[in-house]
């Protein structure tokens, strides 16, 4: 932007936006939000390498000209973070806005538009980003510049933190911060990716907000017989032993448990499902172990997220053994993908398994030793979460669920500070994911029309939570 375009909004803005706690000018916010949001999907984050430093130092220029004080925090200069902070008279704790600049790598041969040209097209934004996780920074920062401009008096501080390293290596982004500069993004509340709106044929269903997620823990078995040579079949064979073990364990499903979130969760999507399906959401729901059974064996079929919400999953996802045709390995080994619940108490879990697998040949054992934290889930009866129901229901028109993640987010380091985080996302159409359009595809877009949207659902969501009243 040249300088005297930028005094040029400026002088806009201020004629725009007269006094304090004045509403935006939604078209003009419009169509800021779509420069802003292409020019970052337009920079190239792929991580690995990351160079998330592009979109920090586009932050950085941005928040100066907006007099938006902010600090750059980075253990590799290429993989910077940026906090940003616009302060509050201190009645409240901080508010915590989090988006990830970071994306997943692209196979260029598989896109119709380029995976960083951020096209638009009959009425959607195409590029790697676009719903994981530009969106949420896009929203994020286009809160921050309105908050400013119109000057909102504020009982909190907001606080912006556009963090690297999320799609898989946390170590320079979020376990960064937490381990080195939390008070720099210390907080009562955080909203971050993990939540969105569903949207069947056109018609927006439900919101859904993160509130809780599961939490990894690798499992290993390694069965252990006699080598010998192929010729002679041994009954120690450990290829045998595993294939047993890995049979019932596959077989297995964990005892049912729900914690407040799951329980609303169910309940609520009932309400909102055809006849058919509520049923089964209810029925999974019953103190009849015969009605549950049913229940959980059909969400096991045909909704396979669903039933892993229920329990403790395991997942027997590496199985190696065996080095040529005439040796009978000594040694197999099977890698379990365990997401327990958060409530799991890990040492018994593991003592099931080893009844599970029942074979004293085979060893079980945890894969890795420094396990995440089980933070507790975000309360349904906080603030945020009101305010996140409230305003689902005037931007959307539609009922907020309470969700826990089957897989881990960044806010699983922010949850175990103690930090009540909240997951959000602009709505999507649920038939977008299947036709591969979705986050992490090989081809992601967002109609125009929900940016936009969302961009008002979160300056609605953090003015309620952070503007003095
Ligand atoms: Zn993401």
């Amino acid at each position: 932007m040249t300088k005297a375009l930028v005094l040029a909004t400026f002088l806009a803005s201020a004629a725009l936006y007269p006094q304090s706690g004045a509403e935006p000018d939604w078209s003009k916010v419009e169509a800021e939000t779509m420069q802003h949001y292409q020019a970052v999907l337009r920079l190239d984050t792929s991580n690995p390498p990351g160079n998330e430093h592009l979109v920090v130092d586009y932050l950085k220029q941005l928040f100066d000209k907006e007099g938006i004080p902010s600090e750059i925090f980075a253990s590799d200069q290429n993989r910077s973070n940026f906090v940003a902070r616009l302060k509050g008279n201190g009645r409240k704790r901080p508010l915590l806005i989090v988006g990830h600049s970071d994306v997943v790598t692209t196979d260029a041969a598989k896109w119709k538009y380029p995976a960083f040209s951020a096209t638009r097209e009959g009425g959607y934004v195409y590029g790697r980003g676009t719903v994981d996780d530009k969106d949420n920074l896009t929203a994020s920062l286009m809160t921050m510049l309105l908050l400013k401009r119109l000057n909102v008096p504020l009982d909190r501080d907001v606080i912006f933190l556009s963090e690297s390293g999320e799609e898989g290596s946390t170590g320079v982004g979020i376990g960064f911060m937490v381990s080195q500069h939390y008070p720099a993004i210390e907080a009562e509340y955080c909203l971050a990716e993990g939540g969105g709106v569903t949207r069947i044929n056109g018609e927006v269903k439900y919101a859904t907000v993160q509130t809780l997620e599961k939490i990894p823990r690798g499992i290993e078995l390694v069965a252990r017989g006699i080598a010998g040579h192929g010729s002679v079949p041994l009954k120690s064979n450990s290829i045998v032993h595993m294939a047993g073990a890995v049979a019932r364990i596959g077989e297995w499903r964990p005892e049912i448990r729900f914690n407040e979130t799951t329980g609303t969760y169910f309940r609520r999507l009932a309400a909102i499902s055809p006849p058919d399906v509520a049923k089964i959401y209810r029925d999974v729901l019953s103190t009849d172990p015969k009605v549950r059974a049913a229940a959980d064996d059909w969400l096991f079929e045909n909704e396979p997220r669903h039933s892993s919400m229920l329990r403790t999953s395991v997942s027997p996802n590496i199985f190696t053994g065996g080095y040529r045709s005439n040796v009978i390995p000594s040694e197999a080994k099977v890698t379990l993908d365990v997401r327990a619940l958060p409530d799991e108490d890990p040492a018994k879990f593991l003592e099931q398994v080893k009844r599970v697998v029942n074979d004293p040949a085979v060893e079980v054992r945890f894969s890795n030793q420094n396990a995440r934290p089980a933070p507790p889930e975000a309360r349904l009866d906080s603030e945020p979460f009101k305010v996140l129901e409230e305003v689902g229901k005037s931007i959307y028109n539609a009922p907020t669920l309470p969700a826990m993640s089957t897989g881990a987010t960044d806010m699983a380091q922010l949850r175990s500070k103690g930090m009540q985080c909240f997951g959000i996302g602009p709505a999507t159409d649920m038939e977008d994911g299947p036709k591969g359009f979705g986050a992490h595809s090989d081809q992601e877009r967002l109609l125009e029309s929900e940016l936009h949207r969302f961009v008002r659902f979160n300056w609605e969501v953090v003015t309620k939570l952070a503007q003095s009243k």
